[in-house]
């Protein structure tokens, strides 16, 4: 239960992890993007307004008879770089563009015009009129710079937000999962991966009271393997322990998952089974106890057990569990490898 829950936890870390690292990049890639488009919205608003105050300053020489060829050829080079950037702008509005480039080739227009006029009524005129257009197209530029990093701005903010968001989710899973581990780890054993005597106190107290409150019975059995001291002795502890794994890992898969195996001290386990009754029990029980031979062997020579069992009827809790015990040193007495009833 705990691991499949585990891997849900894991593969939702990682599909947020995921999630935030392309909202990162997208808002990496689009804060890059917006800083370029900004730079040359303010490029082309420049632009637009050098061509506004070039063509004043233009119209002021000519007035004045003075020579003003070179400002001519710069108001030219600026409409032709505007001309450059209105069209980068296409892909984004179209609209933009139409109502720019429309603007822009009327001021071409009357640039011209202004060129070959040299009476200083017409020269005053037609500048004022090109003023007028080439301010309009200043505002229109600005206009739609602000329309357009308002939309941008919100977007961004977005981004910003479900980043953060998708992170809270990480931190509550991620202590969620730390917390589970250490929950797990403080009733488990480490060498087994069963249940510790820690775990076993908190479940046996529980099914006491739930006997008292609703009569339901339960069976524990309590093992001890045999000759354990002279494996360790002759084998060497490492052997010791393989054997106690070993051994840790039948018990769990002999039993039913509602029932829970506890390794209780160094060699000696306890299992108990809920809602059980003894006879039930006892069968489960025999077939470890035949199961263990057959699969734990040193040396060629198999591993056995012995084990007291009892199913509990009310009485105090001590008791009960020193008469199963009773019945596990019963078991050694006549001569190991079995399993007494009490
Ligand atoms: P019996 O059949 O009467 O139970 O004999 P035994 O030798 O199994 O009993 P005893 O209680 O004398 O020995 C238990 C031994 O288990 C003693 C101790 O060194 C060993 N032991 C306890 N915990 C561990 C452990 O974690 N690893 C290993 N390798 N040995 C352990
Ligand atoms: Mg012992
Ligand atoms: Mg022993």
């Amino acid at each position: 239960m705990y691991t499949k829950r585990s891997r849900i936890t894991n593969i939702l870390i990682i599909v947020i992890l995921l999630v935030v690292a392309i909202l990162l990049i997208v808002s990496g890639y689009f804060h890059y993007n917006v800083k370029k488009r900004m730079y040359e919205d303010s490029y082309l608003i420049n632009q637009l307004g050098l061509i506004r105050g070039n063509i004043q300053r233009y119209a002021k020489f000519k007035i004045a008879n003075i020579q003003n060829d070179k400002i001519f050829d710069e108001i030219e080079n600026t409409i032709n770089s505007v001309k450059f950037l209105i069209n980068k702008e296409k892909k984004f509005s179209e609209n933009f563009y139409e109502i720019c480039n429309k603007q822009l080739k009327d001021v071409e227009n009357d640039l011209l015009i202004l060129q070959i006029t040299n009476d200083k009524k017409g020269i005053l005129s037609i500048s004022e009129k090109l003023w007028q257009k080439t301010n309009n197209l200043v505002e229109i530029a600005l206009k739609y710079h602000k329309y357009k990093f308002a939309t941008i701005i919100n977007v961004f903010d977005y981004l910003i937000y479900s980043t953060v968001v998708f992170l809270i989710l990480i931190l509550f899973f991620l202590y969620h999962k730390v917390k589970k581990g250490l929950e797990v780890e403080t009733i488990t054993d480490k060498l087994t991966g069963l249940y510790n005597r820690l775990y076993f106190n908190e479940i046996y107290n529980y099914l006491i009271e739930k006997y008292h409150r609703d009569k339901k019975p339960f069976s524990l059995l309590i093992i001890d393997i045999d000759n354990f001291k002279k494996i360790n002795d002759t084998y060497g502890h490492q052997t010791g322990d393989e054997v106690l794994k070993k051994i840790g890992a039948i018990l769990k898969h002999s039993i039913r998952k509602t029932d829970f195996a506890f390794r209780y001290g160094g060699e000696e386990f306890v299992i108990i089974y809920p809602e059980t009754p003894l006879e039930e029990a006892y069968r489960v029980s025999e077939r470890i106890l035949f199961t263990i031979p057959i699969k734990v062997k040193v040396d060629l020579n198999p591993v056995t057990i012995s084990g007291g069992i009892g199913e509990y009827k009310g009485e105090n809790p001590k008791d009960f569990f020193e008469k199963v015990d009773d019945a596990l040193y019963l078991a050694k007495k006549l001569g190991k490898n079995r399993i007494v009833k009490i």
